[in-house]
């Protein structure tokens, strides 16, 4: 078994980031990214902390609008309206979940896709279905990054993705199948109406989980010599850490990673990837490459 080290290659790419960030600064464009937080959600707060150190540490401006939780649906829409139409931002995000008052499609529809570094507005998944240059959603990206570096041979190989959501399972599924590389994999996408999801799951060749329920892949599910990707974060109660919680994936590592050729932990894999995407999303947006 080898580890897919999410730190090792966020680091790799947050290096080259470096460069192209300090070229568009000498050029005369800051590179920025905007993100919006409504309410006081801790892990909420937690991933935008970290997206703005990240920002940070490769030249990439970053604007944070905390919003109070009581923020009407209207009043953010309006806010989006006034970034998408801020020349000096790059990319905008809008940390999802949001209150329930707010309905986060509508939010989605309303930020400018050239803006949208998520990778969520249906152009930019359209265009992504259709093989045309778009952002892609971040979690899906870093897996495809995570498999380039590591050169995971994808073609002809059956990749089955645990998970359906708009924001990983689908979005995965739908990279791993295109034409290209990483791609050209036979697909199969499971869900919680799947039957005989453990014996598609021991099938894979690639598997990746994005199914939300912790440990849920224990070792009967995983075939010898398996690629095994785990999208999943979950944070249990933990007396040997102060923090009083440690994290966990989809995936029952300890066994898992006895069978699968490649896999990678959690922490330290799929979630540094996710936001080296979106540093990368919103460099391409600052260089104009997918709209002009
Ligand atoms: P989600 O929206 O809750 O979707 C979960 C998917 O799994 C759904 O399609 C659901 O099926 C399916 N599912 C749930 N339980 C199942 C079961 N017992 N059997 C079969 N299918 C089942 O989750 P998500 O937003 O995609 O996130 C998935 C996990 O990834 C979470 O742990 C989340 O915290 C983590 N995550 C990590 C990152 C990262 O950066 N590493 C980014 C995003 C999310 P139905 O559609 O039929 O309900």
């Amino acid at each position: 078994m080898k580890l897919m080290d999410g730190k090792l290659v966020a680091e790799k790419i947050k290096e080259e980031l470096k460069i192209e960030s300090a070229k568009l600064i000498d050029a005369g464009t800051d590179p920025h990214l905007a993100a919006i937080l409504v309410g006081d959600d801790p892990a909420s707060q937690t991933y935008v902390r970290n997206k703005e150190k990240a920002c940070h540490e490769v030249g990439i401006v970053s604007s944070i609008y905390r919003q109070s939780a009581s923020m009407t649906e209207k009043e953010l829409l309006t806010m989006i309206d006034f970034i998408n139409h801020d020349p000096e931002v790059h990319g905008l995000i809008v940390q999802l979940p949001l209150p329930s008052h707010i309905d986060p499609e509508k939010v989605i529809m309303q930020i400018d896709p050239a803006k949208d570094v998520d990778g969520f507005h249906p152009i930019n998944i359209g265009r992504m279905v259709q093989g045309l240059p778009a952002y892609l959603p971040a979690t899906p990206f870093g897996v495809l990054k995570l498999l380039e570096h590591y050169k995971v041979e994808t073609e002809g190989k059956h990749c089955v993705v645990l998970g359906r959501s708009n924001i990983v399972g689908t979005p995965m599924s739908i990279l791993m199948s295109r034409k290209a590389y990483p791609g050209n994999a036979t697909v199969t996408l499971c869900h919680s109406k799947t039957k005989n999801l453990e014996e598609i799951s021991r099938s894979a060749d690639i598997l990746i989980s994005a199914i939300g329920q912790p440990e849920f892949v224990n070792a009967d599910m995983v075939k010898e010599g398996a690629v095994v990707i785990d999208v999943g974060i979950h944070r249990v109660p933990s007396a040997e850490t102060q923090s009083g919680y440690r994290l966990i994936g989809d995936v029952k590592f300890d066994e898992v990673s006895k069978k699968a050729s490649l896999i990678t932990p959690v922490p330290g894999g799929v979630g540094l990837m996710t936001i080296v995407s979106l540093l990368l999303n919103t460099i391409r947006a600052a260089k104009k490459e997918i709209y002009t």
